[in-house]
């Protein structure tokens, strides 16, 4: 069954009031949590459909199993931790601390940190900030990386464990921070990657469906295969090879076969 037929009416206004694109929402037919969870990481979905139904009668639920119509709070957490979003890096001189955190607004993030004072601290500047694909994936992994310098943050009256303050060298922390938001995170950057395309909503789903995730997996068709794409209706096809024309990429060249002579009868 397609994913269409399987949104109920209450469904359908779910997805619309939380703006989830049909390219985000996995068709679990006749699969388990267990099947399913990993496949819709892969895939960067974000709901499921075809599942079971929770003790209210929704059948919409989260990698994890949990009914995203009665805890919609499970959602925010994962369209922040996937979203796209200025992942940052930022400095106390006076405490030698580090900073890695997501911000929509780093003029303002900056303030904040400063006026907090935190760390104990109020001389916070800006060392780096980039745009991911998956914000809140590239912050944990750099949090990660740093976790064995993370320092107690005396912070809001509040003594604890911080995850996001650090005390280590320049070259640790650039290097973790480059890490996470480059090298290390094909697979964020990747993900989005065709999802972020300026192709109309409708193609961008014809790709998604027809297991075309990146815009690499696409170079990797040849043109032959392309234009047999069964999921690519011709609209979709002409509007791509238009952005790749106008991109300056090309498909793969199809490689020339060579002709091997029948061996000669005995
Ligand atoms: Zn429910």
């Amino acid at each position: 069954m397609s994913i269409k037929a399987l949104l109920s009416p209450e469904v359908k206004a779910f997805l619309k009031r939380h703006d989830i694109p049909l390219a985000a929402v996995f068709n679990a037919t006749d699969m388990k949590r267990a099947g399913y969870g990993p496949a819709m990481k892969a895939g960067g979905h974000l709901v499921a459909v075809g599942v079971s139904t929770c003790q209210n009668g929704h059948a919409l639920r989260t990698r994890h199993g949990k009914c995203v119509i009665c805890s919609p709070a499970t959602l925010s957490f994962s369209r922040r931790y996937e979203a796209p979003g200025e992942v940052y890096l930022a400095y106390s001189e006076m405490g030698s601390l580090y900073k890695v955190g997501i911000t929509n607004n780093i003029a303002n993030r900056v303030e904040q940190l400063n006026a907090q004072g935190t760390g104990g601290y109020y001389d916070w500047v800006l060392l780096a900030i980039r745009l991911c694909a998956a914000a809140g994936e590239v912050e944990n992994h750099a949090h990660t990386l740093l976790s064995p310098y993370a320092v107690r943050e005396p912070h809001a009256g509040r003594q604890g464990s911080s995850r996001e303050i650090f005390r280590c060298s320049d070259d640790v922390a650039l290097d973790a921070y480059r890490r996470a938001t480059v090298d290390d995170h094909p697979k964020a950057s990747k993900r989005a990657r065709v999802a972020s395309l300026p192709l109309t909503e409708r193609t961008r789903e014809m790709l998604i469906d027809g297991g075309v995730r990146t815009l690499s997996d696409l170079l990797d068709l040849t043109e032959a295969e392309f234009q047999f794409h069964r999921y690519l209706s011709g609209n979709a096809k002409r509007e791509i090879a238009a952005y790749l024309k106008m991109e300056g990429r090309s498909f793969r060249k199809v490689l020339p076969v060579t002709e091997v002579q029948p061996s000669a009868p005995k």
